[in-house]
């Protein structure tokens, strides 16, 4: 038996032990049929039923109607989104809200497309916080915006309001908190993060937008072809939607309102050490401070050493801050639990206590 590791990864990320054992049984023997998750046809009865289930799922966790809404798993992770999003809907201008690497890459993918109007950007501090104020707004075909911004650790608290379709990257907070999914006319999230392992990438489309498409897009990129064929144009990732299943199960059977209760409560646990302990400090303005992924340094970068002893003796790994940003973060997906957060702040307390006794 291995120590036990406290998985802060930022993604691929930590997922519920269960589904390990679970999704470690479908490649043996998928439900008793004698045959593995990995063989078996996309268009066999026993996967159109997993993966109907799976995008039901998905519609009714986020309390939207299934005439007005379609859910997608396609391929490609997020960053096949900053484009397709805009190669679809982007003719004239669309609104971007800068808020990290993640918006920025999305915005430069749909510069190919259409005007890019940057609506607001907290470049100006390296992204430690998230704008208020918006620039002129109207004349949109669409506006992006990145509803958690996974290197920085900041995450929008409320979602803005605009008079046109929000269309959001919420690859590393999907499914992490109760909000009104009714306000987007299109998400979408990389499933490694908070829903499943690598390999499938959820979209949320409003039907009706799909009329505004004007341009003949290849079919692969064409939001409207993977509707009409149930998002089966393609191979599915078969195994990577089994695996997702099993994790939207667990989150409708524990509920947005539960699940949101939990992340901010870990959140909380950590948040305070941060701003308590004299060793540390946190990267991001309190109020747009993730519940998702937390930033912070060290007030003394010599006592780094230190630090990631006392963490890799504690089995705390994954916490090493993005390139872009340094420092270190912790993320705290759904299934991270929270004796996982109470394990790296007694490191944390460790660091200060020895550094106090110096
Ligand atoms: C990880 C991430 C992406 C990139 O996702 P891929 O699936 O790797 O393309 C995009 N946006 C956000 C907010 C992310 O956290």
């Amino acid at each position: 038996m291995s120590k036990k590791l406290h998985n802060f990864n930022a993604g691929p990320s930590v997922l519920p032990k269960n589904i390990f054992e679970k999704t470690s049984k479908s490649i043996l023997n998928l439900n008793e049929s004698g045959l593995s998750i990995l063989e078996i046809s996309h268009r066999s009865n026993q996967f159109k039923d997993i993966f109907s289930e799976a995008r039901e799922l998905v519609l009714n966790i986020a309390k939207l109607d299934s005439n007005e809404y379609s859910s997608l798993f396609l391929q490609g992770g997020a960053s096949t989104q900053f484009l397709m999003v805009a190669y679809n809907f982007l003719y004239n201008n669309a609104g971007y809200i800068n808020t990290g690497s993640w918006s920025a890459k999305a915005m430069k993918e749909a510069k190919l497309f259409g005007n890019v109007i940057e609506l607001a950007s907290s470049k100006d501090k390296n992204y430690n916080y998230i704008p208020k104020n918006y620039n002129n707004t109207s004349d949109l075909d669409y506006v992006h915006l990145t509803t958690n911004n996974t290197i920085y650790g900041t995450q929008f608290k409320s979602i803005p309001n605009f008079n046109q379709s929000i269309i959001a990257d919420m690859s590393s907070d999907i499914f992490s908190r109760d909000i009104d999914y009714s306000v987007f006319d299109l998400f979408y999230a990389g499933a490694q993060k908070n829903l499943g392992p690598a390999g499938t990438t959820l979209v949320v489309i409003k039907k009706e937008i799909i009329k505004k498409i004007q341009r003949e897009i290849p079919s692969i990129l064409n939001y409207k072809i993977h509707i009409d064929k149930d998002s089966s144009f393609n191979t599915p990732p078969v195994f990577s939607i089994y695996a997702c299943l099993l994790n939207l199960r667990e989150i409708k059977t524990k509920g947005l309102e539960s699940i949101e209760s939990d992340n901010k409560t870990k959140a909380d646990i950590l948040y305070d050490e941060i701003d308590n302990n004299s060793c540390f400090v946190g990267f991001v303005e309190n109020e747009d401070r993730s519940n998702m992924n937390v930033t912070f340094n060290l007030t003394d970068n010599n006592n780094s050493e230190i630090f990631e002893k006392i963490c890799k003796e504690s089995g705390v790994i994954g916490i090493n801050g993005h390139r872009s940003v340094g420092g270190y973060r912790a993320s705290l997906y759904n299934a991270l639990q929270i004796g996982s957060v109470e394990v790296l702040v007694t490191c944390m307390k460790e660091v200060e206590s020895l550094i106090n006794k110096k």
